[in-house]
């Protein structure tokens, strides 16, 4: 690639110094294994760069959504063990055994779909009412996976973001008594795992023999201990000079008060910038802050660059770390009344990804 060219074009930076960081902060408040969830594309950081990296940095397994996604993992090489928990019951499941795949079994139907040779997780429903089997059917399950090869038993919890909610004692609880029922049975599930990124940061009692970490190996936290990977920069399209009154944008939801200069951005909602974030977001533009003006398009927005020297070709800086002043994802994400994981994973494919492999991560 063109360095004129990437300083231009519109890019994604993918910084898996940050993703190896995070890694090794999840490393350091465990004992027991870590599998990297890499679902939905490493939550947009890209599946496979993320994997690599968390293996690298002391991620022992990976786990994702469908097999599909696991069998791209394998596809491209990686050899870690990987768990697929939620998949239709007639899913390639040969074709997972003979990639090694490992699956999540959440109801009977599933369990007598799978090949006998398939190694399963039983998967109880801690509290969530989604996914996972009914604590009701539980010792049924529990029953007939006898003589399966059970190598682990999978909780999730509903509320390990609220420390203080009554919930997760009794989700851990849930969970404990689904590890005995699976015992009695005679099953000998070694992977015992209830926590995600939240319950791993805030509830050691939720550890049992390994956590599974999605949010966290991207920089989601509340609490910034960890950090963020991806920065969106795209550079100015065009530049014009507007008299006050002029409206901004489809149904024109933003009026100038004054003459000013606006800027165009070649990103929209399909890009994933959220449309619901329109006439609040602001982007970065020669180190200052500048507000998105009107609504945001399919393919374009527009800032309001007030007095700013900036001329079309300017790169604008969308969402990064933000230790440049730029605005992160946590604020695109309360600008759109959502959370970060859905403005990560909507990003959308026009974005070229670039990957760095040093960065603010590797300092810290
Ligand atoms: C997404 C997911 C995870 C990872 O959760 P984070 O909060 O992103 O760490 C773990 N387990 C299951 C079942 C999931 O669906």
């Amino acid at each position: 690639m063109k360095l004129a060219t990437e300083q231009t074009e519109t890019g994604l930076s993918v910084d898996l110094a940050a993703v190896a960081a995070n890694t090794r902060h999840f490393r350091k408040v465990t004992n027991g294994e870590l599998m990297a969830v890499v679902k939905a594309d490493g939550f947009g950081h890209g599946a496979v760069n993320a994997a690599r990296t968390a293996l690298a940095h002391g991620a022992t397994r990976l786990g994702v959504t469908s097999l599909a996604e696991a069998l791209e993992l394998r596809a491209a090489g990686l050899k870690a063990p990987i768990l697929s928990w939620l998949n239709p019951i007639d899913a390639a499941w040969d074709q997972a055994v003979r990639a090694g795949i490992e699956t999540a079994v959440p109801s009977l139907e599933h369990l007598a779909a799978l090949p006998e040779t398939a190694a399963v997780h039983l998967h109880l429903d801690c509290g969530l009412a989604r996914d996972g089997a009914d604590p009701a059917i539980w010792p049924q399950l529990c029953q007939a996976a006898r003589g399966r090869r059970v190598v682990g038993v999978m909780g999730h919890m509903s509320s390990a973001d609220v420390p203080a909610d009554p919930m997760n004692a009794a989700q851990r609880e849930t969970f404990d008594w689904g590890v005995r029922v699976a015992l009695a049975n005679g099953l000998n599930p070694g992977h015992r795992h209830l926590a995600a990124t939240a319950a791993t940061l805030n509830d050691p009692l939720s550890h049992h023999t390994m956590s599974r970490i999605g949010a966290g190996l991207f920089g989601i936290d509340p609490l910034n201990r960890l950090h963020p990977a991806l920065t969106l920069t795209t550079p100015l399209i065009s530049v014009r000079t507007v008299r006050k009154g002029t409206g901004v944008g489809y149904g024109h939801s933003w009026v100038a008060p004054d003459t000013t200069r606006l800027g165009l951005i070649g990103l929209g909602y399909a890009d994933g910038l959220p449309r619901a974030a329109s006439n609040r977001a602001q982007v970065l533009v020669r180190g200052e802050r500048r507000p998105l003006v009107g609504r945001i398009s399919m393919d374009m927005a527009v800032i309001d660059l007030g007095t700013a020297e900036a001329g079309p070709g300017e790169p604008v800086t969308v969402f990064g770390p933000g230790g440049q002043g730029e605005p992160t994802i946590a604020e695109w994400a309360s600008w759109a009344g959502t959370i970060e994981h859905e403005v990560m994973t909507g990003l959308g494919s026009r974005p070229v990804r670039r990957v760095r492999f040093a960065g603010p991560g590797r300092q810290r």
